[in-house]
């Protein structure tokens, strides 16, 4: 366990508050904004729910506090959204209110395809209160096109993602270069009609592309990468005078987030292997 918690270490922050903060201190000092997530999913009941809107608000007072630059992250199921979608909404509304005191974005992550509508739902709820909200998309689903529209049209942010979660073929692009052509039509959208984007991606082609899209549209957007991901490439971004913001997970459960990065780059493994076995 020793070892998997320090193979872990390279994309989680710790288990702690202080842990996010202090990773987030040092992003903010290189000029990178901080995206801070607490750990936490699937809750079907509604103690862990609760901890969590509390552990947000201690985040939330806490980067006021250290003026700690950047924004904050929620999944809807450590919501309560597997609950039903009301009761999550209602543990999110002292976050937003949090976060909007401060001028933060509310960022909501995109979990599963199960959670897909409720998700969109919630961040059309939320945005009738506050109008610096985000949701996540994923281009790996063939919904998205839809989904980017109808969020565009109601002036919610987006981050556009990939896509984490396995799903079946009937409803996601199963090869990744259809991913990859579907990431860049809507990268073409998001230049021509969004504004205050991300562009969530470690990957050199699409970041080249929205590279060059942004010389061809001027508008604010941010390149926004995971804690341990790419980190020379974020500071030449910086220095380039490009936005970037930094995905900074904590808490004590992260076995499920540190099992997605693992599959999502199978050369991951086996350097985690190797460092095992050389201890
Ligand atoms: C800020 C941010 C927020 C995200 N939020 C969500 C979300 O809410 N929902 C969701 O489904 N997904 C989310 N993701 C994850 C995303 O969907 C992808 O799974 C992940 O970003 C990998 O895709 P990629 O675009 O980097 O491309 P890939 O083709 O997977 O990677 C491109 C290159 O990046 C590098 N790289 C990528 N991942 C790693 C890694 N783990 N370790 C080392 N190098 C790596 C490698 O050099 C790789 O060749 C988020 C990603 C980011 C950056």
């Amino acid at each position: 366990m020793g070892l998997l918690t320090r193979f872990a270490s390279q994309w989680v922050a710790g288990e702690t508050l202080e842990d996010a903060l202090r990773v987030a201190r040092d992003a903010n000092r290189r000029g990178i904004d901080a995206l801070v997530n607490h750990l936490g999913e699937h809750y079907h009941e509604k103690g862990p729910v609760e901890a969590t809107t509390r552990e947000y608000l201690r985040l939330v007072s806490a980067m006021r506090d250290q003026g700690i630059r950047g924004h904050v992250s929620l999944k809807p199921t450590q919501f309560g959204v597997l609950i039903e979608r009301s009761y999550a909404l209602a543990q999110m509304l002292p976050v937003l209110d949090a976060t909007k005191a401060d001028g933060r974005v509310l960022w909501l992550d995109m979990e599963g395809s199960i959670t897909t509508d409720d998700t969109i739902r919630i961040g059309e709820d939320l945005r009738t209160r506050y109008e610096r909200v985000g949701v996540c998309l994923q281009a790996n689903l063939r919904r998205t096109a839809d989904d980017l529209s109808r969020l565009l049209d109601r002036d919610i942010r987006v981050r556009l993602v990939k896509g984490a979660y396995k799903e079946s073929p009937d409803i996601a692009f199963p090869p990744r270069a259809e991913i990859d052509r579907a990431y860049l039509d809507h990268l073409e959208t998001l230049f021509e009609r969004a504004h205050d984007f991300q562009v969530a991606s470690h990957d050199g082609r699409l970041i080249e592309r929205a590279l060059e899209l942004a010389r061809e549209h001027p508008t604010p957007f941010e390149f926004a990468m995971l804690q341990g991901v790419r980190d020379p490439l974020k500071d030449e971004l910086v220095k380039a005078g490009h936005r970037v913001a930094e995905y900074i997970p904590y808490g004590p459960n992260w076995l499920p987030y540190f099992t997605r990065r693992l599959r999502e780059r199978p050369r991951n493994i086996v350097t985690m292997v190797r460092s095992f076995v050389s201890g």
